[in-house]
């Protein structure tokens, strides 16, 4: 299994280290002081999967008072909610009371939650049976009182209790159901499922922003082929993202995709992600959004326009998703930019180097390569615009302009909008080749607008 997102953030030698001393040292306060203390949830899991662990939950039943006075320069992180963060060395310990919680108002966040003495109590409450397994801090003893171990063991995801309350309590728990599905390569037990397909129209109900960071992750985490079959036999793919649930059936031309349907080919995609950044993944998800509204059928089946219309049918979804703008124009790009590669071999050297020094060019490429390799195409294009691209030196890409607006009006040209479209024409030039030299492009303006020019 690969490694948590830790190792982007820390030096994962030192790291284990550091996180088991401040658990440990956490824990035996807690006991020296007479009290229960378990870990709990995914480190317990992820340790009992070989999975690298960069976060520790530690439960308890020390009141949120006793905590503090334990822990005076813990980070109390809602008080109401008696959670406390203990942070050294880069690597943190959430500290939390035993407790239950009651009165879910519309399925989402818990009205009242009561503090209890029985870790039981406090393990009903959690998600699924291979998130509430416990760990003895000092002896390294697992407790298992809801047959987390059977379930883990058989790769399942398995809602504690009865999943159709759980989920109605929590509805944010059926993303969640997948994502750990994904991520694991496990199955959701079929009761589990069956749930889910029954509550999944009731996930609107739950904020965009919810959704939308359980599908950052579902993307990028790995996995993320399995975690969109798994939304759509949920049936949260038609809810959350019905313009993807549109591609499912939409036929494409066999000599081009003899891999399938347009929902097919861009499970293809995800299929080969890896733990990209979130614009790549959303790039591949996206890319042809376009094609279920575009297609027509004229001498053979056709998209004509799908980059375009994909593109603000990005922007669209995205923005629904409450996705920062700044991902949003990246992705937009992406889908918009994804058909340019088959004029790449054909565009002369101006408009190449334009092409490949836009901002995100390097996970343009990447979308493309994943894009070929999805619909079984070999690489030849995708090197050939990879290798005259890495032969481009830097200064030969983005050169430092040869003239300036000061000199067009030393040479008498009047100022106007006329002079942008003069400097434009000169940075043509400059990128062709055709002129390398201050002195060349002043020469160059006289010869072409020789009349204005004194
Ligand atoms: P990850 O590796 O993704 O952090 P995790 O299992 O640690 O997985 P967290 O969201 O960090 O998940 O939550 C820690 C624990 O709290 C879970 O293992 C689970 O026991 C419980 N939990 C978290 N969210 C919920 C929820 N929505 N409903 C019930 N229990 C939850
Ligand atoms: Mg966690």
């Amino acid at each position: 299994m690969k490694s948590c997102p830790s190792e982007l953030f820390y030096d994962q030698t030192e790291m284990p280290d550091l996180l088991t001393r401040l658990s440990t040292e956490v824990a035996a306060r807690l006991r020296g002081a007479g009290h229960q203390v378990y870990y709990v949830g995914g480190s317990v899991r992820d340790e009992l999967l070989g999975v690298e662990v960069h976060d520790r939950d530690i439960t308890t039943d020390a009141t949120p008072s006793q905590l503090k006075s334990l822990f005076p320069g813990a980070l109390d992180v809602g008080a109401h909610f008696g959670v406390m963060l203990i942070r050294r060395d880069g690597v943190e310990v959430q500290v939390a009371t035993f407790r239950t919680e009651s009165s879910y108002r519309n399925g989402r966040h818990p009205e009242a939650v009561q503090f209890e003495t029985d870790v039981v109590a406090d393990l009903r409450r959690r998600d699924f049976t291979i998130n509430a397994l416990l760990k003895d801090p000092l002896t390294g003893e697992v407790i298992d009182p809801l047959g987390g171990m059977a379930d883990l063991r058989a790769g399942l995801i398995r809602a504690i209790g009865d999943a159709a309350e759980r989920f109605q309590e929590d509805h944010l728990r059926m993303l969640r159901a997948v994502r750990f599905a994904a991520r694991l390569g496990f199955e959701i037990e079929a009761g589990t499922m069956e749930s889910i397909r029954t509550l999944a129209p009731q996930i609107h109900r739950i904020s965009a922003e919810r959704i939308r960071d359980e599908l950052i992750r579902i993307l990028t985490e790995g996995g993320a082929r399995r975690g969109f079959e798994l939304l759509d036999e949920s049936g949260l793919l038609s809810e959350i993202l019905p313009e993807v649930a549109a591609m499912k059936g939409v036929e494409q031309p066999r000599q081009f995709h003899p891999e399938g349907d347009v929902w097919i080919h861009t499970l293809g995609l995800l299929e080969r992600l890896g733990k990209p950044p979130i614009e790549l993944a959303l790039g591949c998800l996206l890319h042809d959004v376009g094609k279920p509204p575009t297609q027509t059928f004229e001498d053979r089946i056709r998209f004509n326009g799908h980059d375009r219309v994909g593109a603000r049918m990005a922007r669209g979804i995205l923005t629904r998703l409450r996705f920062p703008s700044d991902v949003i124009d990246a992705v937009e790009a992406l889908v918009d930019q994804h058909m340019k590669f088959k004029d790449a071999g054909r565009m002369g050297l101006s408009a190449f180097k334009r092409f490949v020094r836009q901002s995100g060019f390097d996970q343009l490429l990447e979308l493309h390569r994943l894009d070929i390799l999805a619909s079984g195409g070999g690489l030849q294009s995708y090197d050939a615009v990879k290798e005259r691209y890495a032969a481009l030196p830097e200064e030969q890409l983005r050169p430092p302009p040869l003239i300036t607006g000061r000199d067009l009006i030393e040479l008498g040209l009047p100022p106007g909008p006329e002079m942008g479209a003069m400097l434009r024409a000169v940075e043509e030039q400059q990128l062709e080749g055709q002129l390398a030299s201050r002195e060349e492009a002043i020469a160059y303006v006289r010869r072409v607008w020789g009349q204005a020019a004194t």
